[in-house]
């Protein structure tokens, strides 16, 4: 749609970063833009209202920006989930495997109560390892995924095909 290319222009993308070879897609020149950011979270909040949303979660660093504003406009609570020993009190933890290495996130166990629903989101969907470690928190706490909110997808790696029994959603695509 013209209003998706717009939002696309806006933006930004950054070769060889973090590292050779890698097309880094940053969204901070879309959130700068005031008409951008409105344009993002109304698109994705309109994706999911009248669901009946009970939290969105946001995946640490990036999910913490629009996750918190989507919330607000579903009139749900947010969760972080976040890095290795960052929240306070008890958590749940899960350890997935990286290109190199593995990586960690936690949530706190009370953070979600049996049977509520929620969504995850974060600023981009590529393989689908970080959501898929993010869906085993949530099923280790007992709640219910209603959807996988991104604002970016990378088309061309498929991640969505690890989520075959998901709504997962994401505004722009990437081939
Ligand atoms: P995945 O786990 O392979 O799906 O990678 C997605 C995670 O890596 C998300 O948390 C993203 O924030 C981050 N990520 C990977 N590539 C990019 C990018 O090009 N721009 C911004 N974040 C990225």
């Amino acid at each position: 749609s013209p209003n998706c290319d717009h939002l696309k222009a806006l933006v930004r993308t950054v070769p060889d970063f973090p590292k050779p070879g890698i097309l880094f897609y940053d969204i901070t020149t879309l959130l700068k833009d005031k008409y951008g950011f409105a344009s993002l979270i109304d698109a994705l909040a309109e994706h999911y209202i009248g669901r009946d949303i009970d939290l969105v979660l946001g995946i640490e660093a990036r999910g913490f920006i629009f996750g918190p504003a989507l919330a607000y406009r579903l009139n749900a609570g947010f969760v972080p989930v976040r890095k290795p020993r960052k929240l306070p009190a008890p958590v749940a933890r899960v350890t997935y495997d990286l290109e190199y290495g593995t990586d960690t996130l936690e949530i706190h166990q009370d953070a979600i109560e049996p049977g509520q629903r929620v969504i995850i989101v974060d600023d981009l969907l590529a393989t689908g390892g970080t959501m898929e470690a993010t869906i085993k928190l949530v099923r280790q706490l007992g709640g219910e995924i209603a959807g996988l909110g991104f604002a970016l997808e990378l088309d061309f790696l498929k991640g969505r095909s690890r989520f075959p029994d998901f709504d997962v959603f994401s505004l722009l695509h990437y081939d």
